[in-house]
């Protein structure tokens, strides 16, 4: 029946709280109680004390009986009690006194009671029915000490009723009170219940849509209790699963438009010589580009299968320390420049004695797509810089070149994957637009930084750091 998590909740907490509330109600009132009927007993003593006192007067004969009486009546009617003095002697009872009610010692226990409370001094009941007054009564009795003898006792009676309906009506305050807290909480726990159970049955109902393949929105939240921090992180869970999903959409759509390209102009081409399209002397020219287009497939297949490595997290680095001037020549010598673009002036500006702790293959890597880029992007009669310098714990790299730079606008995007600015999308040097991408994954794998500045028809600077080695010397 209970099966909801809002109804569990409901039942949970209205127990708890009802049981409390019930039980610190109760208690309140048994306290007050109690209190009630002691400060009675309190007062009882008192009013018995005062009454020793006058008994005691009169028998000196400081005041008439009369004027005992009097004091005892009036403090009757203050008490709100029936008073009796009773003194005993070794005849029995002896000098009696009752107050103005007149009735006599009917109550049988009266008599018992005296020899107890000679005995063992005072006592309180709470409840005690009286024959002579017809109801129940609270009942009082204090030894009568005359010159330190105890001689009788002092007996007093007082309705019940009085005190029961004047606590009776602090407990309705009292209960009324509990009564409207019960009802605010009630109040308060069902709105908790619900709001809790609501937002649990939304991230569960997105959750379920999330793993559907749908798209879902932010669920709100307010607060900062757990909840609201279980729905934040997971709001931002699924961004980033949306922002992933995206991203291997458009990567897949990338790859399949690079591959398309070139494979379509290998295809045409080929079909052109099986149909005897292609002059002969035209042959040689043809393949070259077939095998133009098959390293592009090459190189490209290459790039995807780092930044495939890269989506996992990146294959563990194999560090090293290693001099960069050594590491920087022969990269540079590997990539026969000169052969490539005749005319463009390589330079490097490299401490030798600097190195690096780092990933051999992978600063290979970056250096080769930084370069690659400068070569692809500068035409003769340009100049490519290669300059490494210090920088406290750090070694940063500069690939500067004087070619045809990179639009301000476009510069915050080049780092994207398969992103071309518009000159080099109508260039036919363009590559995928992975390389920058890669270069800066790889960097961050070695918490270092990428960045690059330009200026359109001046040249590019692409700079990143490396961690040093120790004492910086190899
Ligand atoms: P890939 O490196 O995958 O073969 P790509 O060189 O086009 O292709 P990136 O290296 O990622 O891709 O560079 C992204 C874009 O940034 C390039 O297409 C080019 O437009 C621009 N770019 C990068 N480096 C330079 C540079 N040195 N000079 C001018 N433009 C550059
Ligand atoms: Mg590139």
């Amino acid at each position: 029946m209970f099966k909801s998590l809002f109804a569990k909740l409901l039942i949970g907490y209205l127990t708890i709280f009802i049981i409390t509330l019930a039980a610190s109600t109760a208690a309140i009132t048994f306290i007050y109680q109690a209190f009630v009927f002691s400060e009675k007993e309190h007062s009882l003593g008192n009013g018995a004390q005062q009454v020793n006192d006058y008994y005691v007067a009169w028998l000196n004969g400081e005041i008439s009986r009369e004027g005992f009486e009097r004091s005892t009546d009036a403090i009757g009617r203050v008490m709100d009690s029936v008073i009796y003095a009773v003194e005993v002697d070794a005849e029995g009872l002896n000098k009696y006194y009752e107050d103005n009610t007149d009735k006599g010692v009917k109550d049988s226990y009266i008599i018992e009671d005296l020899i107890n409370i000679m005995k063992n001094g005072q006592v309180f009941r709470k409840e005690e029915y009286s024959v002579a007054q017809d109801t129940y009564m609270v009942y009082h009795g204090l030894p009568l000490v005359v010159d330190g003898v105890v001689k009788g006792a002092i007996l007093q009676y007082s309705p019940v009723e009085q005190i029961r309906s004047g606590l009776v009506q602090i407990y309705i305050q009292i209960w009324s009170v509990g009564a409207v807290m019960g009802i605010m909480g009630i109040l308060v726990i069902y709105l908790y219940s619900t709001r809790t159970s609501r937002s649990l049955r939304e991230l569960e109902r997105a959750a379920a849509q999330i793993a559907a393949g749908n798209p879902v929105e932010d669920i709100a939240s307010a607060g900062d209790d757990e909840l609201s921090q279980l729905i934040r992180v997971f709001n931002e869970m699924k961004g980033k699963l949306e922002h992933i999903e995206t991203m291997r959409r458009d990567f897949i759509a990338g790859i399949s438009h690079e591959l398309r390209t070139p494979l379509t102009s290998i295809s045409g081409f080929v079909q052109g010589m099986k149909d005897g399209l292609v002059p002969k002397d035209e042959i040689p020219a043809v393949l070259t580009i077939i095998q133009q287009e098959t390293r592009r497939l090459i190189s490209l297949t290459g790039e995807i299968l780092d930044l495939v490595k890269m989506e996992n997290g990146g294959e563990e680095l194999f560090l090293e320390k290693f001099r960069v001037f050594d590491a920087l020549t022969f990269i540079i010598g590997s990539l026969n420049i000169k052969e490539k673009k005749p005319g463009l002036q390589v330079e490097m500006l490299c401490p030798e004695d600097l190195s690096i702790v780092a990933d051999s293959d992978r600063f290979r890597q970056i250096m080769l797509n930084l370069l690659s880029n400068a070569i692809k992007y500068t035409d003769p009669p340009g100049k490519i810089l290669v300059e490494v310098e210090r920088q406290g714990k750090w070694v940063k790299f500069g690939v500067i070149d004087t070619g045809i730079g990179i639009d301000a606008e476009e510069l915050p995007f080049i780092f994207e994957r398969f992103y071309r600015t518009d000159k080099s999308r109508h260039s036919r040097t363009g590559g995928a637009g992975l390389g920058l991408n890669i270069a800066k994954a790889m960097v961050e794998q070695h918490r270092g930084q990428i960045w690059v500045e330009s200026q359109v028809g001046e040249g590019t600077k692409a700079w990143f750091t490396m961690p040093i080695g120790e004492e910086g010397e190899a």
